[in-house]
C-alpha cells in the first residue's frame, strides 16, 4: 500500500489504522477496478470512497438516495478540509451554478448527488464536461425490489454512468445484501465481474429475543422492561405514528423519560427529540423506521420492535443501532402471528410483483420469530452466511427447547426436492410431503411419487420448520436465480448415502403462548 494513502488517513482523517477490509478496498479502488462492498452499518463504508476520492485525480460523483443527510456528510467533509459538494433539489438555481463551477474547476473532489437529480438532462451535460475519477454508489440495495427499500430511480444509473464516462470505475456500497440483493444489484449495475469485499455481518454483542405479544400485558410488560433499563439509552420500533404516540404517551404517564419520532412530527419538533436523545435528555425514544437513519449515537442498549418488521433486512438494520460501541446490546421483539397479517392486507392495492416479494419478506420474519432455532444462526443464514454452532447469546440458546433428531425428516425432505427435480416452492414440497391433494399435484403426478403422504403425521407448520432447517444445515438451498424454488445442495447427496443424527428444535407455537398468557 502507497505511503501516501497511509499518510492521507492519518492526516485528513485522523485514524490510524484502517478497520477491517477498508484498506483493500481503498487499494481496489485506486487500482480503477470495479468493486463491490457489503459491510454492515457503522463498519466505515463512508472511508472506502472518500480516501479514494481525495487521493485521485478528479471529482468523484457519490450517488446517495439520503437527501437529508447529504448536507451532513459534504459538511463533515469540509470539516476535515475536504472539498466536497452536494447536488440536489434542496439548492437554487445559483447555488447549483456554484457547484458546477467548483466542479468543473476541478477543485472538487467530492460531489454527492440524488438519484433524481442525477438523471436531469443538464446534470448529465455538465457530469459529461467534468474530470471525474470514479463513482460510488451508496445505499445500493436501493436498487433491488427484494431490498427494504427499492428506490425506482436506482435502476437508471448504470444508463446514466454509461453515458457520462464509459470506464469510470464504479463501487458499490450496502449494508444490507441478501445473496438475492446482491445479485441484483451486480445484474444491474452491469458489474458481475467486480471485486467483491464482504464482511460478516454477525454482531457478537448482541442479544436477541422474542416474545409473545398478549394482547393484555404486552404494555405492562413493556413498562416493567425499560423501566428495568432506567438511564440506559434505548429505541422502541412501532409500525404507526398513531402507536408511536400512543406507546410515548403511555411511558411518560410511568415516570418514564420518553419521546416520540416519526415523519408526521413538525420537523423542529423531530430535531429536538433527536438531539435530546443523542444528548441524554431523553432515554427512550418510540419511533417508526423514520428514525435511526445516519443515527450514530454509540451506547444505545436495547432495541424494542413493538411491532413485527416488514422484512429480516429491516430487522437487521434497526438492531444494528443496538451497541455500537461494541458492549452489550439487547433486542427485543414482541411477535404475534396477527401482525404478520395485519401487514400483508397494508399490501393489498400494490402491483402483483410488489406485493409478492412483500409478502415472501413477511414470510421469513414470521419464520425467524416463531423459529427455536439460534437466532443468529437464522439471521446471518439469510444474509449468505453460516455459523457452524449455535450461538449461545440468543433467548433460543439460553432457554431449553423441544429438541428432536431428524435424520429421517431430512432424507424425506431432499428426497420430495428431488423426485419433483428440484423446481417447487416450499408450499409445494410441504403439500407433496404430506399427501395434500390439488390440482397441481395431479397436473405433476406428483401424488404418485414414493414420498407423496411420506409425512402425513405431522402439520405444515412442522415440515415447514423442518425444511427451514434443513436449509440452515446447508443440506438444501433456496435457488437465489428463482426465489421460492428449493434446490439440492452440494451436500444433499452425500446425506442420502450416508445419513446422521442431526438435531432438529420444534418451532414455538407463540399463538398457544399467548392464549396461556392470556388465560393467566
Ligand atoms: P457506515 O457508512 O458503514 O455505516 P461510517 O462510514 O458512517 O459507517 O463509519 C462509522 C464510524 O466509524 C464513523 O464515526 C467513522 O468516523 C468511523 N470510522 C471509519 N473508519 C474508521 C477507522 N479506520 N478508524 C476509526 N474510526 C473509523
Ligand atoms: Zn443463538
Amino acid at each position: 500500500m502507497d505511503i501516501k494513502i497511509k499518510e492521507n488517513l492519518k492526516k485528513i482523517f485522523g485514524f490510524n489504522q484502517f478497520r477491517g477490509n477498508q484498506e483493500a478496498i481503498v487499494d481496489n479502488i485506486l487500482q480503477g477496478n470495479n468493486t463491490f462492498v457489503i459491510m454492515p452499518t457503522g463498519a466505515g463504508k463512508s472511508l472506502c470512497y472518500q480516501l479514494p476520492a481525495v487521493t485521485k485525480e478528479g471529482t468523484a460523483i457519490v450517488i446517495s438516495p439520503l437527501i437529508a443527510l447529504m448536507k451532513n456528510q459534504v459538511d463533515q467533509l469540509n470539516a476535515f478540509g475536504i472539498n466536497a459538494h452536494f447536488l440536489n433539489s434542496t439548492l437554487s438555481k445559483t447555488e447549483t451554478n456554484k457547484v458546477k463551477k467548483e466542479v468543473l474547476s476541478g477543485a472538487t473532489k467530492l460531489l454527492y448527488v440524488a438519484p433524481e437529480s442525477l438523471t436531469k438532462e443538464e446534470n448529465v451535460e455538465f457530469l459529461k464536461s467534468a474530470q471525474l475519477s470514479f463513482v460510488a454508489i451508496d445505499e445500493a440495495h436501493c436498487i433491488s425490489e427484494w431490498g427494504h427499500d427499492f428506490r425506482p430511480e436506482y435502476r437508471k444509473i448504470k444508463s446514466i454512468i454509461a453515458q457520462i464516462g464509459d470506464a469510470l470505475p464504479i463501487i458499490a456500497l450496502t449494508a444490507t445484501a441478501t445473496p438475492k440483493v446482491q445479485q441484483d444489484i451486480q445484474r444491474n449495475l452491469n458489474m458481475e465481474e467486480a471485486d467483491l469485499f464482504k464482511s460478516s455481518f454477525n454482531r457478537t454483542n448482541l442479544f436477541y429475543e422474542v416474545r409473545p405479544k398478549a394482547k393484555s400485558d404486552t404494555k405492562k410488560h413493556l413498562i416493567k422492561y425499560v423501566k428495568s433499563q432506567k438511564g440506559k439509552s434505548g429505541i422502541i420500533y412501532c409500525l404507526s405514528r398513531k402507536k408511536v404516540e400512543e406507546i410515548a404517551e403511555l411511558l411518560k404517564v410511568n415516570g418514564i423519560n420518553a419521546a416520540p419520532y416519526h415523519a408526521g412530527l413538525e420537523s423542529a419538533m423531530r430535531i429536538k427529540n433527536q438531539d435530546d436523545f443523542l444528548n441524554e435528555e431523553v432515554d427512550v425514544v418510540v419511533a417508526t423506521i423514520a428514525f435511526g437513519m445516519g443515527i450514530d449515537k454509540p451506547d444505545v442498549r436495547y432495541v424494542i420492535h413493538y411491532d413485527v418488521p416488514k422484512s429480516l433486512e429491516g430487522y437487521y438494520q434497526e438492531t444494528g443501532r443496538a451497541g455500537r460501541d461494541g458492549l452489550e446490546g439487547h433486542c427485543l421483539m414482541f411477535y404475534k402471528y396477527e401482525d404478520i397479517v395485519k401487514l400483508e392486507k397494508f399490501n393489498k392495492d400494490k402491483p402483483v410483483n410488489e406485493r409478492e416479494n412483500a409478502k415472501v419478506l413477511l414470510q421469513e420474519m414470521a419464520a425467524y420469530a416463531e423459529s427455536s432455532v439460534c437466532r443468529r444462526r437464522v439471521l446471518l443464514h439469510y444474509f449468505g452466511e453460516s455459523l457452524n454452532e449455535d450461538c449461545g447469546f440468543c433467548d433460543n440458546c439460553k432457554k431449553k427447547r423441544d429438541a428432536f433428531d431428524a435424520k429421517e425428516d431430512i432424507l424425506t425432505a431432499i428426497e420430495a426436492v428431488k423426485e419433483t427435480h428440484q423446481r417447487f416452492s416450499l408450499d409445494h414440497i410441504v403439500n407433496v410431503i404430506r399427501g395434500e391433494q390439488n390440482e397441481y399435484m395431479e397436473s405433476y403426478n406428483h401424488d404418485g411419487l414414493s414420498v407423496f403422504g411420506k409425512g402425513k403425521e405431522e402439520n405444515e407448520r412442522y415440515w415447514r420448520s423442518v425444511i427451514r432447517q434443513t436449509m440452515i444445515h446447508g443440506l438444501l438451498e433456496k435457488d437465489i436465480e428463482n426465489y421460492g424454488v428449493i434446490k439440492l445442495s452440494k451436500t444433499s447427496e452425500d446425506f442420502l448415502k450416508n445419513p446422521h443424527e442431526i438435531t432438529f428444535t420444534k418451532d414455538h407455537d407463540f399463538d398457544e403462548m399467548i392464549e396461556n398468557d392470556e388465560a393467566e
